[in-house]
């Protein structure tokens, strides 16, 4: 190749750089009158706000009146907490919870109607008293109750015939001060939580612990009926749950046993949907068939044909397919790409699609790229995105391809991929219009229910104020996975219950 002359390379670099100079002065305008720099500071800031997540909602005069009242109490509290020198949201959470129980804005979110709780895995989603509570309760529980070991960690618990439990296994009834011991095993606390640099290990301990409790066939369904009931107290209607429906035993089948195929879990599921219905007509519940990212490429090739040939059973029930696990530490969605690839001929042969719901992004580090496979697979939503950040050009991708993110702001703080909730990065996200909705993961890890926890949270932090939380609420139905008649009525619903809430919350906040 014919090298230029030199003069031709330095008048292209002089052209250049006159051509960004001139662009720069451009910009640089000198002010000398105060109303014009106020009127082009006021352009930044209202190009801004229609660039935010929540630009195309308009609010009606009575719930503007109801967001000056309490945009006056999230600025007094945030007054308070100056003057007392402590910011609750910049502090681990399980500080702060009862003193967050006092607070009127609790009380306010309590009765805040929330739509859909988009990102919930149900062993971890009841209050563990309950289930302390039933595991001396029900016949045949045992706990494993010596040192960990290979097989066994302490606390593990496990329904067996008389006689048939391994070494080390005891009667929780057996157990002096089983139920609260057995709760501390359950519950991560503060003292863990902050001389722990990665808490995972911790944490799928606690899952190794409840999976003999909750995959027990005759505790199956009350486990989530207890789930969803503590939910709906909290003015959740919709739930998604993410759940691997295999693995189900009892005392004369083992777990995986033929006799229990995924099909038990999913109609019990869906017994339990109507069991409630029955109570509480605008319930509903979908399924995320879920599988865990460090398994083998063949097993998940395996779940994943099973979510195919369950879905096509129950098209409106099983909504779509996740990967879960830790991802600082598992196998990366691109390790699994060879599945997603067969998904096109796997939607041919059982004739129904998978939409992804893949759980990515949850990590701080730019060099877990798992958000650009969950941009490129279509995934329908994604849980977490936590490190979108560090991808402008995701962020670009998923704004143009109107994926919601799943953003549990309390489970990423207590597993310690943010300390202070106001530098969450979701809140400068939904500043460039990435559409959130607000989950909970795992609360009763976390030793909570419901969500309201999260939304005092960042209202507080993300000084967020009633169009935003509506937009939320709102997003939480919008992107849900419910086929549109269900969606268009499950919506009806909310908002009939929201415009009650505007009438609660105009009165409460006086
Ligand atoms: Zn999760």
């Amino acid at each position: 190749m014919k090298t230029p002359p030199y003069s031709l390379l330095w008048l292209c670099l002089l052209s250049f750089v006159l051509g960004c100079a001139s662009q720069k002065s451009a910009l640089e305008k000198s002010y000398t009158q105060r109303s014009e720099y106020l009127e082009d500071r006021n352009q930044l800031i209202r190009q801004d706000s229609l660039m935010a997540f929540d630009a195309d909602l308009q609010l009606s005069p009575k719930e503007l009146a109801v967001n000056r009242k309490l945009l006056t109490l999230r600025d007094q509290m945030i007054a308070d907490y100056k003057e007392a020198n402590f910011f609750p949201p910049a502090h681990q959470f399980l500080k702060s919870k009862a003193h967050i129980e006092s607070t009127d804005l609790y009380q306010l979110f309590q009765q805040m109607p929330k739509g859909g709780m988009m990102h919930l895995h149900p062993s971890a989603g009841i209050d563990f008293k309950w289930l302390v509570k039933k595991a001396v309760e029900m016949p045949n529980c045992y706990v494993y109750w010596e040192e960990d070991d290979e097989n066994y960690t302490k606390g593990q618990l496990h329904f067996y015939q008389q006689n048939e439990a391994p070494q080390g296994f005891y009667p929780t009834k057996e157990v002096a001060h089983f139920e609260q011991e057995m709760y501390d095993l359950l519950v991560l606390d503060q003292e863990v939580l902050q001389d722990t640099f990665d808490i995972w290990e911790e944490f799928e301990l606690i899952f190794q612990r409840i999976g003999g409790f909750f995959n027990y066939q005759p505790i199956y369904a009350e486990y989530h009926e207890v789930v969803f009931d503590s939910l709906l107290a909290d003015g959740v209607q919709h739930v998604e749950v993410r759940n691997f429906p295999g693995g189900l035993y009892d005392l004369e089948h083992a777990p995986n046993s033929d006799y229990y195929p995924p099909d038990s879990a999913i109609q019990l599921l869906k017994q339990v949907e109507t069991d409630i219905q029955r109570r509480h007509p605008q319930f509903s519940l979908k399924l995320i068939y879920t599988s865990l990212r460090f398994f083998p490429e063949e097993t998940i090739l395996q779940h994943l044909e099973d979510a195919y040939r369950y879905r096509q059973r129950y098209p409106n029930f099983i909504r779509g397919f996740d990967l879960v696990a830790n991802e600082d530490d598992g196998h990366t969605t691109l390790f699994f790409l060879n599945n997603w690839l067969k998904m096109d001929s796997l939607e041919k042969v059982y004739g129904i699609d998978m939409p992804l719901y893949l759980h990515d992004g949850e990590s701080d580090w730019h060099t877990v790229r798992n958000l650009y496979d969950a941009v490129l697979l279509n995934s329908e939503r994604i849980g977490h995105g936590f490190n979108l950040n560090h991808f402008p050009t995701l962020q670009e991708q998923i704004k143009a391809k109107d994926i919601c993110l799943e953003v549990c702001p309390l489970s990423n703080q207590i597993l310690g991929y943010v300390g202070d909730l106001r530098v969450h990065p979701a809140n400068y996200l939904l500043r460039r219009g990435v559409q959130c909705t607000i989950s909970t993961d795992d609360p009763a890890i976390f030793g909570y229910n419901g969500l309201s926890y999260d939304y005092w949270s960042i209202l507080l932090a993300w000084q967020l104020d009633l169009q935003a939380i509506k937009k939320l609420a709102m997003n939480s139905l919008i992107y849900s996975s419910l086929p549109e008649n269900e969606k268009e009525k499950a919506m009806a619903h909310w908002e009939a219950q929201w415009n009650e809430f505007i009438n609660y919350a105009d009165e409460f906040l006086q």
